[in-house]
């Protein structure tokens, strides 16, 4: 039974602030996130920007497989702890996100 306020990163220990025991847990699980984030800008870039070549070149299937990879290591190396955080939590954060997703859906919808 997951324990409500086990650090994100070792799921061992207390948070003391609603999402890690420590600084080290704190870096462990944003230095990874850099290393994979960085892993997946340039094929998800070009996946939206430059999308002849990235569908002659599969970039999209390339991603898929790459958030695979993770999610195995995510099992292998974190005991299948969820490396992520949850996606209203990140928008949460990012309100322009929002406002950005309901602007084109109602443009849309007006056209
Ligand atoms: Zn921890």
């Amino acid at each position: 039974m997951a324990r409500v306020h086990a650090c994100l990163e070792c799921g061992e220990g207390t948070s003391r602030d609603g999402e890690f025991c420590s600084d080290k847990c704190r870096s462990d699980w944003n230095n990874r996130r850099k290393q994979r984030g960085a892993e997946l800008y340039d094929l998800y870039m070009a996946h939206r920007f430059d999308r002849a070549t990235a569908k002659d070149l599969r970039v999209f299937q390339a991603i898929n497989r790459m958030a695979s990879n993770f999610r195995q290591e995510d099992r292998s190396e974190r005991a299948g702890r969820q490396s992520w955080r949850r996606p209203s939590a990140v928008l949460d954060e990012r309100p322009y996100l929002r406002s950005v997703t309901t602007r084109v859906r109602m443009g849309r919808m007006g056209g």
